[in-house]
């Protein structure tokens, strides 16, 4: 009875839902993306933030259709980028190139461009928001608004690059601005349900472009308990070489 009034109490209340690359060139746009959802559905409504290399939602289809099940979900946004997504390059380099890639990363993020027409990775930039739309569409019910546009990283605030790093934390929204001491840029940030959603991302991350600072980043204590979980078993896949730690904030 009880869990039953929490979940009907849980679904009166409204969600959006944003999917994003993990480029650390993204992290202001998604701030304003944030500020600018709440302005439009207002300031009390829960919001979701998925990233992972290349924008691609079909790793996290299980997360939002969770959340469209438990909440009152109004509009899930995709926000993709050009100036040299990683993710792309990794779709057309086993797409055209033929370079290996693993399955896991195969099917997220490679198997929805299949029947797709492109030249270069900057075409394949340019569908990647059509391509993810389409990919929503087929699992999300028709009221809930899927809004997808590529985010152009020539017109947005970029900080100073700096030391690259990943920062891997839940869905929930954060001011990356403020909460990942990121005042000279390079945190990339894979947001996840679990890591087994973003570990193919962790493992290109690390394996291909050769991030060696892994930083996990906890709300809570029971968060941080199960977050310690994670970190066990990513020390145990990556090897040494690779620095892991933990970080509360917000
Ligand atoms: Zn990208």
């Amino acid at each position: 009875m009880c869990d039953l009034m929490a979940i009907q109490n849980k679904k009166s209340s409204d969600a959006v839902a944003i999917v994003s690359c993990m480029d650390w060139r993204l992290n202001f746009a998604i701030d304003g993306k944030i500020s600018e959802l709440k302005r439009e559905y207002g300031e009390n409504i829960t919001t979701y933030v998925f990233r992972n290399a290349g924008a691609g939602v079909k790793a996290f289809e299980g997360s939002i259709k969770d959340i469209a099940r438990d909440y009152n979900l109004k509009a899930l946004v995709i926000m993709p980028h050009n100036e040299g997504c990683k993710g792309m390059g990794l779709v057309f380099d086993a797409l055209k190139n033929g370079v290996p890639i693993s399955s896991d990363m195969k099917s997220q993020l490679v198997d929805p461009f299949e029947k797709h027409a492109f030249s270069d990775t900057g075409e394949l930039e340019r569908i990647n928001p059509k391509v993810q739309a389409e990919y929503a569409r087929g699992f999300l019910d028709s009221s809930v608004d899927i809004i997808s546009e590529l985010v152009d990283l020539k017109r947005v605030k970029i900080p100073e690059d700096g030391e690259h790093r990943i920062f891997i934390m839940k869905p929930g929204a954060v001011k990356y601005e403020l909460s990942l001491d990121d005042k000279r840029g390079g945190a990339y940030v894979l947001q996840a349900s679990s890591l087994n959603e973003v570990y193919p991302d962790l493992n290109v991350g690390v394996n291909v472009l050769k991030m060696r600072k892994v930083i996990f980043v906890t709300s809570s204590h029971e968060e941080a308990r199960q977050v310690n979980t994670e970190i066990r078993i990513a020390r145990m896949k990556l090897g040494n070489g690779v620095e892991l730690s933990q970080v509360s904030t917000y």
